[in-house]
């Protein structure tokens, strides 16, 4: 093999509609997405000929760490980074996420996640940067369990394969009900516990999870995104019953 062919999703704008171009690029063992990618920003070319506009997309770490580079590749959604070429069907075909509106190519706009991080307070109050002392002790199997959770990139797979995100529902998507676990399950994070419970029961929250458990399947990080649904699902409820009689 000496060329590989890629079909790529574009947009120039997001009010401008999408359309296909088809690119080959110069193989080289083991290469990624993104180095194909990269190839393509060097010599913007397409398959027949024409000089074009360079594809655009984002990317940090390339290490599957930052989330920045996930997009749909063959019909899944998964990081550029660690998708090897070698491993892929080809023509290779990579579209931007669905279920966010797209900036340009690749580039979508996650806001949404970081706006539902803040509404369910995704972080541990502290009260200044001074020196705090060390913090109360967690036992291993809660930091093995926090672990699974804080591996999370905000990347937007277990939305992109969730059936109730989308634009006609509220609905906030797992990986903020695998955030909530997290917080909650640490001493000082359990503090803000039920304004977390709060910001995920109504509208949009845990209740319109459908449980189809396409998140989960969807994960890079394979966290357990069911078992958070499942354990606040019971917490939630057990919220519920007190609020109702107090
Ligand atoms: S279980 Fe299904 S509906 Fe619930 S968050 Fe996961 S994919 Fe979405
Ligand atoms: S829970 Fe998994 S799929 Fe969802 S945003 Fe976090 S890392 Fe990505």
């Amino acid at each position: 093999m000496t060329t590989i062919r890629l079909k790529i999703r574009r947009r120039e704008r997001p009010d401008t509609s999408g359309y296909w171009e088809e690119f080959d690029v110069p193989y080289r063992q083991h290469m990624n997405i993104i180095s194909a990618l990269q190839a393509i920003r060097r010599s913007p070319v397409n398959a027949a000929g024409e000089t074009t506009k360079p594809v655009v997309w984002e990317s940090n770490c390339l290490e599957e760490v930052c989330g920045a580079c996930t997009m749909v590749i063959n019909g899944k959604v998964r990081q550029a980074c660690s998708a090897l070429v070698d491993k892929l069907e080809q023509p290779i075909t990579l579209e931007p996420m669905s279920k966010f509106p797209c900036v340009r190519d690749l580039i979508v706009d996650r806001s949404a996640m970081f706006s539902t991080l803040k509404k369910i307070r995704a972080w541990i109050p502290i009260d200044g940067t001074h020196n705090l002392g060390p913090g109360p002790k967690i036992a291993p199997s809660v930091q093995e369990k926090a672990y699974e959770y804080s591996r999370c990139m905000t990347c937007g797979c277990c939305v992109e394969a969730c059936p109730q995100f989308n634009d006609r529902s509220p609905f906030i998507g797992a990986f903020a009900f695998g955030q909530v676990e997290l917080f909650n399950s640490h001493p000082t994070g359990a503090l803000n516990k039920y304004e977390r419970l709060d910001a995920i029961m109504g509208q949009g929250g845990i209740t319109d999870c459908g449980n189809a458990q396409n998140c989960v399947r969807a994960c890079p990080k394979q966290i357990p995104l069911t078992d958070a649904i499942a354990g606040l699902g019971w917490e939630t409820t057990k919220r519920a019953i007190h609020k109702l009689l107090k």
